[in-house]
This record gives structure tokens, C-alpha cells and sequence, in this order.
């Protein structure tokens, strides 16, 4: 099943496959369920470029891609249930349907990075996006919860690789970042205040991560 999942994934445009095991987690996190599939698509180096560059506020790609996790989430958990197996996609659609996302705090008993986090994929940076080393914070990710028997691979904890940089905090005009750096526990308010986050993408996009990314494939 998880190389037909897998290879099918591919097909439809997804760039990485994560599968981590979450039954360490509490009953509110993983609600029972034994495992998360994480799944990843990158944005283009080209997009990033124009908002890293431009004074723009430009969706279009970002919109498309989440859109685009949240359907093959979707899609992914009827193929895990077609097969006899319990899963949840977590799509902004689902976890709005069933009470899982909190207007009032803006969070979500399971967020995605925090798989993403439990699969070694980057770290959570000043920003409070994930940072990877390969993509920086250009990513549009979904997840999956599943008690599907796949193998799992749960790696170390990445602390946060972000130094000295205050790039974010920086750029951020509507003076939303804080500048501290993440540790495991740490309340996210802590880091952004997430109320007066304009969604400008420029923490996203000017991050030096992101802009190694955009360097290293620039013809693309
Ligand atoms: S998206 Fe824009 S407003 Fe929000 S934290 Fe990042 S830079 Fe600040
Ligand atoms: S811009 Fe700098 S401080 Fe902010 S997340 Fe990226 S590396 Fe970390």
C-alpha cells in the first residue's frame, strides 16, 4: 500500500513524503490516531523571487498549492479508508467541518509542522514557519492522521539553525515577530503575535533559507 500511495503522490506533483509515528503524543494531539503522513510541495523559485523583491502581495501561487496539499490530504485519506484503515486529512476544509481549528486562538490540536518537526524535515524558525535546509520556508504543506499500519520514521528534533539572523523581524512591518528563538514547549506567542500578522509572506519569503533555495535554482 505505501509504495502505491507513494508512487501515486508523486504523480500528482507532490515533492516530499513524510510518515511519522505519533502515538507518543496526547489523546488531544494525535486523537487516537497512530500515525501522520505529511506531504510537501514546493513553491517555485521564481514566485519566491518576485515577492522577496517586489512590494506585492501576491497569493496566486501560494493559494494554488495550498489548495493543491489540502485536495491530494483529502484524497490521500480515501485512499488510506478505501483500503480498510481509519484516516483524517487534515485540509483547512476538515479541521474547520469538525471543530479542530480555533478561531479565537488560531490553532489546531496537531499543526503540521509540528509532524514536520517530529519527522526531521527543518525547524521552526524566528519566523514561526518551518525552515528547511533544502527549501527554506518555501513549502505548502498538509497532513494526514492514520492508524494505517506504515513504517515511521521519527528523527531528532532539529533545533532552530537561525543564529544571529533577525531578517524576519526585520522585514516584518506590521512588527509581528519577536525575534526569539523556538524551543520544544515554546508558546507561539512568544515568537509572532499571530492577531496582527498581515500575511504579507515577506517573513517567508526573505528568510536567507528561502533565498539559498531561490539561488540554488535559479534557472527553474
Ligand atoms: S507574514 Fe508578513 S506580517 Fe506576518 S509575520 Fe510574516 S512578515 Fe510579518
Ligand atoms: S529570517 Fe533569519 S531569523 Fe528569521 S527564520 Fe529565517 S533564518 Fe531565522
Amino acid at each position: 500500500m505505501v509504495n502505491e500511495l507513494i508512487s501515486e503522490l508523486n504523480t500528482r506533483g507532490v515533492n516530499f513524503i513524510k510518515t511519522v509515528d505519533i502515538s507518543m503524543l496526547s489523546a488531544k494531539e494525535n486523537r487516537g490516531y497512530s500515525a501522520a503522513i505529511l506531504i510537501g510541495i514546493v513553491l517555485s523559485p521564481c514566485y519566491i523571487f518576485r515577492l522577496s523583491k517586489e512590494n506585492i502581495l501576491d497569493y496566486s501561487e501560494f493559494s494554488e498549492k495550498e489548495h493543491s496539499t489540502d485536495k491530494l490530504a483529502e484524497w490521500t485519506a480515501d485512499f488510506i479508508i478505501a483500503k480498510g484503515y481509519k484516516a483524517f486529512a487534515q485540509s483547512e476544509r476538515n479541521l474547520g467541518l469538525h471543530g479542530f481549528y480555533d478561531e479565537t486562538t488560531k490553532t489546531t490540536p496537531l499543526p503540521h509542522k509540528k509532524i514536520a518537526i517530529l519527522a526531521g524535515v527543518g525547524w521552526i524558525g524566528k519566523n514561526n514557519l518551518l525552515v528547511t535546509e533544502e527549501y527554506g520556508s518555501a513549502l505548502c504543506m498538509c497532513s494526514i492522521l492514520t492508524n494505517a499500519p506504515l513504517p515511521t520514521e521519527n528523527r531528532p528534533i532539529i533545533m532552530p539553525k537561525c543564529g544571529e539572523c533577525t531578517v524576519c523581524k526585520d522585514i516584518c512591518s506590521a512588527g509581528a515577530i519577536h525575534g526569539s528563538t523556538w524551543e520544544i514547549g515554546m508558546n507561539r506567542d512568544l515568537i509572532v503575535d499571530v492577531y496582527h500578522c498581515n500575511g504579507c509572506l515577506k517573513c517567508l519569503s526573505n528568510c536567507p533559507w528561502t533565498q539559498k533555495y531561490i539561488n540554488n535554482n535559479s534557472s527553474e
